[in-house]
């Protein structure tokens, strides 16, 4: 069983982010006694069973102070068995990690911290507004493995726009000597309702040039490889098999409950997509209510899913499942797309599992969106 929990705020937008946050934080310990509520209302909606991840995301979670952090850990402790071995992840923001909230994170259970680094290069924070300077990036992790927490994950972000690769390589090459674990690396995109998303449609900025993007992808692969990080997700890095539990449980399907404003939870057979607004998740939760969106998925809906999900993994998806989730219909309705994949090199068959070749990772989505059945 797998616990998501989604912390709404954060100190700053960052100029490229269109998730679900509020820079008012006036209402945090509100929002933050309804997360703890919904995890009651919601005590039924997994199978029974222990609690193998649970994950901290937001927004910002590493703004959550002590006894909120407590409170909610508590709260999940007491509505649920937690696995002793439990994979206990908070994302943290390098601004917000000194050796007081470390070492308190560590106290209250956190064992992973994944840390929204991006960048470790000034301009380019500035560039995005990051809330935390070059200096930080480096020093928060430093201090995380003095603190005793090993298991980190650092985000980077590439494919900003740059005279030349040598910034990237840069940010890999300070990745390297810190020796993380794992890193989650991300192309630059630029959603409409973002700062970006105004200044492209204001022309202020140009567009991610695709061929710019692939090149840079490809020098982070090649870096990442010969540097002993296995790439087990198109945009996820581990050595020595450190990988992310509580993702990887998305990308194999596993059910997982999600809570707070726009979390997201699946049971295998649906989809709930909670409200992605503070006040009315407030609201709603107050009357026992949860703000949820369901989606029933069809078999479609599921193989395609699956589909999207694992075609992007070092696991592949087995053809069996798939013929399973789509009632006997994706060889009919997806075998000839495959056989075509398969001869441009893009895709290949091992044991009855497709997988993605390395060429085919470049396009990994539109691969699995050109075999989705309907
Ligand atoms: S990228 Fe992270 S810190 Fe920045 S606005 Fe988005 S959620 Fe907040």
């Amino acid at each position: 069983m797998h616990l998501y929990i989604h912390i709404p705020f954060c100190k700053q937008a960052c100029h490229y982010c269109d998730f679900h946050f509020s820079t008012n934080t006036a209402n945090k310990r509100a929002v933050v006694e309804a997360i703890a509520r919904e995890i009651v209302l919601r005590q039924a909606y997994l199978p029974d069973g222990d609690m193998q991840t649970i994950y901290f995301g937001g927004g910002t979670p590493s703004m959550l102070d002590e006894a909120e952090l407590n409170f909610l850990l508590e709260t999940i402790h007491r509505q649920f068995r937690v696995a002793p071995n439990a994979e206990i992840t908070l994302e943290a923001n390098p601004d917000d990690l000194n050796a007081a909230t470390l070492q308190m994170f560590s106290q209250a259970g956190i064992n992973r911290l994944s840390i929204g680094i991006q960048s470790f290069h000034e301009p380019h924070l500035r560039f995005m507004n990051r809330a935390h300077s070059a200096l930080e990036a480096e020093q928060c992790v430093r201090l995380a493995q003095h603190a005793g927490i090993d298991n980190i994950s650092i985000d980077l972000i590439y494919a900003i726009p740059s005279e030349n690769h040598a910034i990237l390589q840069s940010d890999l090459s300070k990745a390297f000597t810190l020796g993380v674990p794992h890193i989650s690396a991300y192309c630059l995109t630029i959603e409409p309702q973002t700062a970006f998303g105004s200044w492209l449609k204001k022309k202020k900025i140009q567009p991610i040039e695709e061929e710019y993007a692939a090149q840079q992808f490809e020098i982070l692969v090649g870096s990442l490889r010969e540097n002993g990080y296995e790439q087990y997700e198109i945009s996820n890095f581990a050595r020595n098999g450190h990988y992310s539990n509580h993702n990887s449980s998305y990308w194999k399907q596993h059910p997982y409950l999600g809570v707070g404003p726009s979390a997201h939870s699946y049971n295998g057979a649906s989809r709930e997509y909670n409200i992605s607004n503070n006040a009315k998740y407030l609201q709603a939760i107050q009357n026992s209510i949860i703000p949820a969106m369901i989606e029933t998925l069809s078999p479609a809906d599921q193989t395609n899913e699956y589909l999207l999900t694992g075609l992007r993994t070092k696991w592949g998806v087995q053809l069996q499942k798939l013929e399973v989730l789509s009632a006997g219909r994706f060889a009919l309705q997806a075998g000839d797309e495959l056989g075509r994949m398969t001869r441009k090199g893009w895709i290949r068959e091992d044991a009855g599992i497709l997988l993605l070749t390395q060429a085919g990772k470049l396009f990994a989505d539109r691969i699995a969106s050109d075999l989705f059945i309907d």
